[in-house]
């Protein structure tokens, strides 16, 4: 199934094995993998009617829900180029979207969690706008022109998360998200007895990389379309969900509703989980696999390359807690002379909308340019160390601020902190530690931060001269990262 050419080739495939096994499970909803075939197809023609052609880009905002996944799939039939936006982005980030993608159909779910998405698509002068939440188009699939051959052609448009700078536009092929979802799919050793469930934003290129392992072992998986624990565990309990995923932030979230009953498995069918996207501290990993009884594995990727290690859930303790496990067969990794990650691989993305970032997103070698620093253990494990542009370089000196903020991750009075380069006349750069304290906690003073670091064996040169405490770092709404451009905004 992995060497199917198009997404569409993958579903049909699949469908004539298993038609009756179900795929997506919400709420009191289950569809199977022939339901999912056959009602995608008649999305496909729906759209159709409407004017939606091979190679039309239609951008789409639509939650975490089954009719999302069946108009993906529809548009994937048709052969159209698809650009799906996070649900809770607004006009400023919807427009600029809709803007470079130069998008001729939007779907919107209308009002949804109070915000009007259909008013905001008419304020922004949206073109061929559609409502498709719980309705979508439907229509005769007979009418239909043959589905797309190749799966090397430009049919996706996602947007990074804009962590570093403006959100870019990544293309990406039916191919790349075939490779991304199967390296995913091997490295979990999931088999198809397994139960997963999407709880983060189906927009973000996790999605369709999800669906290719779904379709790959034939196995479902639990659809969220508001997360939040602990309202989400019956819905885990009810499916025997196997394997959760997320960010950081879920498994923090699954720890603390862990010790609200210690020693009781939150989900007694749960026996991994498995996520990515941002950094781990190892103390946190420690905790979940203790507290919980659950194995814990953590992945890097982004939104080039949705998939470019994982760690094996049978792996040493040592390496799932210190490092992001191993690329995958067909994953190529070369650290830079400068500790730059590149990256090299079927799952690797064409490039960006704007040419002009295109062309200094490869080197000479056609490597994948990533910005992130890291190395490579012997064993062959990636260790990410921090962003290029997250060092911070004091008196000519690079400081990581990845490794103050795991040392401070382990302080009792710190729930979460970012540590930012902020400009300095004399030195260049200072070090700055923005600290979220847990509610309960003493409020930190810049020498309690010092200290503790210091006796954690920190270099003087790296202790933080400036400490903020702050009720919430500001984060973005995809992974819950934190966005330290804003920080160095505000406190620069
Ligand atoms: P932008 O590119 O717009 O600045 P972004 O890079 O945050 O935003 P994403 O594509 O969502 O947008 O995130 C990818 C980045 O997330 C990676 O380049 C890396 O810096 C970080 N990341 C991903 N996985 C991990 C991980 N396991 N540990 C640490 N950082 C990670
Ligand atoms: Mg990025």
């Amino acid at each position: 199934l992995s060497e199917s050419r198009t997404l569409w080739e993958l579903l049909d495939r699949r469908a004539a094995l298993t038609p009756d096994r179900p795929v997506l499970l919400q709420d009191d909803r289950t569809l199977s993998f022939g339901e999912l075939r056959a009602r995608a197809e008649r999305v496909a023609a729906g759209l159709y009617d409407r004017g939606v052609r091979p190679g039309t880009v239609v951008a789409w905002q639509l939650p975490t829900r089954i009719e999302t996944v069946l108009l993906s799939f529809a548009l994937a039939r048709l052969g159209a180029v698809q650009s799906p936006v996070i649900p809770f982005y607004r006009d400023r980030e919807v427009g600029f979207a809709l803007r470079e993608s130069r998008a001729e159909f939007f779907a919107v779910p209308g009002e949804w969690r109070g915000f009007d998405h259909t008013e905001m698509a008419r304020r922004l002068d949206a073109r061929g706008v559609f409502e498709a939440y719980d309705r979508i188009p439907e229509g005769d699939p007979g009418t239909l022109p043959a589905p797309p051959a190749d799966g090397t052609s430009v049919r996706w448009i996602y947007w990074t998360s804009g962590t570093t700078s403006d959100p870019k536009g990544v293309l990406h092929t039916d191919r790349s998200l075939i490779a991304g979802g199967s390296c995913l799919a091997h490295a979990l050793r999931l088999t198809a007895d397994d139960v997963g469930s999407i709880a983060f934003p189906y927009a973000h290129i996790g999605g369709p990389d999800y669906m290719v392992m779904l379709l790959l072992y034939g196995f479902p998986a639990v659809l969220f379309e508001h997360f939040a624990l602990p309202a989400a565990l019956e819905g885990y309990r009810k499916h025997g969900v196997t394997v959760a995923g997320g960010s950081t932030a879920f498994y923090s979230m699954f720890l603390a509703e862990q010790r609200k009953q210690p020693g009781e498995p939150v989900v007694p069918s749960l026996r991994l989980l498995a996520g990515g996207g941002a950094p781990k501290p190892p103390e946190l990993y420690h905790a979940v696999v203790r507290e919980m009884g659950v194995r814990l594995t953590h992945g890097y990727g982004m939104t080039e390359v949705p998939m470019i290690t994982m760690g094996a859930p049978d792996d040493s303790p040592e390496n799932l807690a210190t490092t992001e496990g191993r690329p995958p067969e067909g994953m190529e990794i070369r650290i830079a002379e400068d500790g730059e990650v590149r990256l090299r691989g079927e799952a690797v993305c064409q490039g960006y909308l704007d040419p002009a970032q295109s062309a200094a997103a490869f080197d000479a070698d056609g490597f994948f340019v990533t910005g992130d620093l890291g190395h490579l253990t012997d064993s062959g494990h990636l260790v990410l160390t921090g962003r290029l542009k997250d060092v911070i370089i004091r008196k000519g000196e690079n400081i990581s601020a990845k490794e103050i903020e795991d040392l401070l991750h382990g302080h009792p009075a710190v729930q979460d902190v970012a540590v930012i380069g902020l400009p300095d006349p004399e030195r260049g750069e200072r070090v700055c530690a923005v600290v979220e304290q847990p509610p309960e906690a003493e409020a930190l003073t810049l020498p309690d931060v010092t200290d503790w670091l210091r006796a954690e064996g920190l270099s003087v040169h790296k202790l933080p001269e400036r400490l903020e405490v702050v009720d919430a770092l500001p984060r973005n709404e995809t992974l819950r990262k934190v966005l330290k451009y804003k920080l160095r905004e505000r406190y620069s």
